[in-house]
């Protein structure tokens, strides 16, 4: 055996990341059948060989001794588990649910998946419920992270679907990055920000909009560190100079757009003298940012959460592609809007209809034909597929709390310790009168409420495809074995179809017969990969749709043509005013708490928190508050305090710096209340939400911080 002397590897095969939206492609080092040893695919588009720590150590959370591997079940959640067989808990979950739709119908069940399924098991869960379970109650946990640029993309360009490519990074000259802490969240990708800058360091511009001087800010050439949740104000106001400087594209405009003369009306008002009152910050700097974005050759908007998890989150996205819209910077090499997306296959879940108002090829429930459609092909009777969307997230579990949704399943995802509120989450977890969790690991925030757990099969244990944020779809084989009685997502889906009596309609036996199947259903639709096919992704590599046939070689960029799939062909300038964050400081809770990710740690470390690498780099939460704020209330660095909102409070160590505005405290959201109850941030977050894209506020709520007790040291 030819095994590479420093880690017994018998062969290296190439993968893909589970981690995040960069998409990063992966060489897995195989040893005694396990993965042994990763790093960054030189061959794979997206990272060019990059990786991160995360991926890195991702053999260290593999065979953990808190894997999941067998099923379980229990009376009651309080009760103990008792190992039961594959066939005992599908059958008798199969029995509850059906007694439970015989009694109040099929919206009293409802599915919470992950950006961290596979397509193929979107796919499936998908067909299940909304095609034969009969109730659109199937969202995840991407609405807590790409649904307002989801929404966004389609109200004003018409279709979801991110326009630019990483490629793009490579020839841009102007990065505005909005709302992102690139550097720690999507590392890989912002590497490459760096090279094109270190490339042609003169003309090659970055802003960087953050409350906090993060990694990101502090790279950046100007850094706009503005007073959360006020992103339109600046935006509109930069549209505002653009405008007076006389740099929108009048050509692009009157050709492809509707409806300029709203938008120039109302940014009248977003002078840089009126956005910097509300923003607080000088506003030379807004001038700046808008002149720099204007006189680029070609600009790219790259925004993540900090736009996103707003209660205007849908209107953020709107203003920034009014911004390219009015610039024409938009379809041609190194321009665009770019939503960077935070799970490895959010992206995917959207392609398949995985949200609860959303069908296959984005189409949506509440259009009849498309309902028609996606019957026809399900060969289900027309009708079948009810035109109300589901239960969004929150709303999901706010119908569990009230007693109106009966039986919850959740894969893949742990919302107890990642959604906000997180009482108001335990409160309706403890009401459901099923509660299914299946997942790789427990126990979890989220398995200590199940009656039934289910044993998944995790990365590198299954084959299946993924899309990362630059639409590039990369398949991942099986390389290990999974542990116990673990099974791909897609597999224990399917037995529970049959279970539920629908074996004629679930015959798959393995998850590229899900996926020759999907990609028909995409034909024809903006994100159309009809092309593709695991034998073309296993022999060419990843593909960028759309991909409309089998010698397509993928595409780029979308609207190159400039015509965007509207009933027009013309892209939308939306109006949006700016809007205070609906939980505003006040005198009893006079700060603003954003909370937001650390470069090693993962969701909520179910897997990070068991590689001790990544560990050792942050073992526990921390509050980063301003040195002014700290004075006030005699907080010193290194203090522990208690951090207080009108929903609960958490206990954390203070990082006093001035890295991050007055008036504004961060806190990490990794650790739920498994890791000590007064960790978590989400004890105190609110679950306020977007009206259209129903994303929570996980980015501005109010609070105090009061100091518990000094950091021991000897003098004091
Ligand atoms: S940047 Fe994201 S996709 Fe790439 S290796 Fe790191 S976590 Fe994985």
């Amino acid at each position: 055996m030819n095994r590479e002397a420093n880690g017994n590897i018998d062969r290296w095969v190439k993968s893909y990341c589970p981690y995040c939206g960069v998409g990063c492609g992966l060489l897995a080092g195989l040893g005694d059948g396990a993965v042994v040893k990763v790093k960054g695919d030189p061959d794979h588009p997206s990272s060019l060989g990059d990786l991160c720590a995360k991926a890195v150590y991702l053999p260290e959370t593999l065979k953990t001794a808190d894997r999941l591997v067998h099923p379980q079940m229990r009376r009651c959640q309080d009760g103990p588990f008792t190992r039961v067989s594959w066939e005992v808990a599908l059958k008798s979950t199969a029995k509850k649910f059906c007694e439970i739709i015989d009694e109040h119908g099929p919206n009293a069940v409802a599915f919470y998946g992950s950006g961290q399924l596979t397509t193929e098991e979107y796919y499936v869960a998908n067909k299940l419920v909304k095609g034969f379970i009969g109730t659109n109650n199937f969202d995840t946990n991407s609405r807590l992270c790409m649904a307002s640029a989801a929404a966004g993309y389609k109200i004003s360009l018409g279709s979801d679907g991110p326009p630019a490519s990483y490629a793009d990074i490579d020839v841009a000259d102007c990065f505005f990055l909005i709302g992102t802490n690139t550097a720690d969240c999507h590392p890989v990708t912002f590497k490459r920000i760096k090279r094109r800058k270190m490339s042609d360091p003169d003309r090659v511009m970055i802003i960087a909009v953050d409350p906090r001087r993060t990694e990101t800010a502090d790279f950046a050439d100007l850094h706009l560190s503005i007073r959360p949740g006020t992103d339109i104000a600046l935006l509109n106001s930069m549209l505002h100079v653009l405008i007076r400087e006389g740099l929108v594209d009048q050509d692009f405009i009157a050709e492809h757009t509707r409806d300029f003369e709203k938008i120039r009306a109302l940014v009248e008002h977003y002078s840089p003298e009126a956005a910097a009152n509300i923003c607080d910050i000088p506003a030379p700097l807004i001038v700046e940012a808008a002149l720099i974005f204007g006189r680029a050759q070609a600009a790219l908007t790259l925004w993540s959460m900090g736009v996103n998890q707003s209660t205007v989150g849908v209107h953020k996205n709107n203003a920034i592609h009014n911004l390219h819209l009015a610039t024409g910077k938009i379809g041609k090499p190194g321009c665009g809007p770019f939503s960077l997306t935070g799970q490895p296959n959010a992206m995917g879940g959207r392609e398949v209809g995985g949200m609860a108002h959303l069908l296959p090829g984005y189409r949506e429930v509440a259009n009849a034909l498309h309902c028609e459609e996606v019957a026809r092909f399900w060969r289900i009777p027309p009708g079948r597929i009810s035109p109300a969307p589901g239960l969004s997230a929150l709303d999901l579990f706010e119908a569990v709390g009230r007693g109106e949704v009966k039986a919850v399943w959740i894969l893949a995802t742990n919302p107890a310790a990642s959604a906000p509120d997180t009482d108001f989450i335990e409160r309706a977890l403890r009401l459901a009168e099923l509660v299914v969790v299946q997942d790789a690991y427990h126990p979890t925030g989220t398995t200590q409420f199940a009656h039934v757990l289910l044993p998944a099969a995790q990365w590198s244990e299954k084959e299946g495809v993924m899309t990362n944020s630059e639409r590039r779809i990369t398949y991942m084989p099986k390389v290990a074995e999974a542990p116990g009685e673990a099974l791909p997502d897609w597999k224990i889906l399917t037995l529970f179809a049959r279970e539920m009596g629908f074996q004629e309609d679930f015959p798959y036996e393995s998850s590229e017969e899900l996926f020759a199947e999907l990609v028909q259903l995409t034909q024809g639709t903006p994100c159309d990969y009809s092309g593709a096919s695991y034998e073309r992704l296993k022999k060419e590599g990843p593909l960028q749709w759309p991909c409309p046939g089998p010698d397509h070689p993928g595409s780029v960029r979308l609207y190159g043509e400039f015509s965007f799939p509207t009933p027009d062909g013309r892209a939308n300038f939306i109006p949006v005013e700016h809007q205070e964050p609906f939980e505003v400081p006040d005198r009893d809770y006079p700060l603003v708490l954003t909370t937001g990710r650390v470069k090693n740690h993962w969701h909520t470390m179910t897997r990070t928190g068991k590689a001790e690498s990544l560990l050792k780099s942050c073992r526990e939460p921390f509050l980063e508050m301003n040195l002014a704020d700290a004075k006030r209330w005699a907080i010193r660095d290194a203090d522990f305090a208690e951090v207080i909102s009108r929903r609960g409070k958490a206990m954390v160590q203070v990082r006093v710096t001035e890295e991050i505005r007055p008036g504004t405290c961060f806190m990490p959201f990794h650790w739920g209340r498994q890791f000590g109850f007064y960790k978590a941030a989400n004890n105190l977050t609110i679950s306020a939400r977007d009206p259209v894209s129903r994303q929570p506020e996980l980015k501005a709520c109010a609070v105090r911080v009061k100091r518990i007790m000094d950091f021991p040291l000897e003098d004091n």
